[in-house]
């Protein structure tokens, strides 16, 4: 499983080792050319504005195209913004491939960052963690890091809310993208939300159907 992440600004070196831990190799990501022969892509979280300024043109248009094309992505809160359709608290551009709307810094300042231990786990959530056996009997508890979250103001109708943090969606899917306001890479232990990144790339490699059960292709 070669996994790729964005490695211009934030969060990455954690993310890629978090990959590691789930038997992936991490395939730091600066230029266009590095985004082929992945079976995913991980977006960090960090500073979006920031990103966006360092985005070259080429790298966003390959990013919107592979993404497009369905490559597996798991991105995380400035990761998020970035994919987003729309920007708010600054606008903001972004490459509009998750059909949500996101208001930056929805909980406050740094100093509002905080720890939720156990995100409330929905319907959808629980269905993706079972098809990702992870139920395990009862869902799998999941740390969530909020720092400088987004809050999403908008979820599109292909989009699934698998988590919510006071009553807020936290935890999306859209097709083969898998959206994190959080920072799971700063979880105590190895998140769950690796384990589902992880079936979401394999189901991509025609291993696993979208309902869990074992392909012939
Ligand atoms: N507030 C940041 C932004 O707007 C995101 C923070 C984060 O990724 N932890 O890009």
């Amino acid at each position: 499983m070669k996994i790729g992440v964005l490695s211009l600004q934030g969060d990455f070196d954690a993310h890629a080792s978090s990959i590691s831990r789930i038997g992936g190799k991490a395939i730091q990501v600066r230029k266009p050319s590095e985004l082929s022969a992945l079976d995913g892509i991980v977006l960090p979280g960090g500073e979006s504005s920031a990103m966006l300024k360092l985005l070259e043109p080429e790298l966003i248009a390959e990013l919107q195209s592979v993404l497009l094309k369905g490559m597996p992505a798991l991105a995380t809160c400035a990761g998020v913004i970035l994919l987003a359709r729309t920007v708010h608290n600054p606008d903001q551009a972004s490459l509009g491939v998750l059909d949500i709307d996101v208001q930056r810094n929805g909980y406050g300042r740094q100093v509002d960052s905080f720890i939720e231990p156990s995100l409330r786990i929905t319907d959808e959530g629980r269905a993706a963690l079972q098809n990702a056996q992870l139920m395990n009997g009862r869902a799998p508890e999941i740390e969530a890091v909020f720092i400088r979250a987004p809050i999403i103001t908008r979820v599109g109708s292909d989009v699934d809310v698998l988590a919510q943090h006071d009553s807020q969606p936290v935890l999306l899917r859209q097709g083969s993208i898998l959206a994190a306001t959080f920072h799971p890479e700063l979880a105590r232990t190895i998140s769950p939300v690796y384990m589902l990144f992880s079936h979401l790339v394999q189901a991509d490699d025609g291993l696993i159907d979208v309902d869990g059960s074992l392909l012939l292709r």
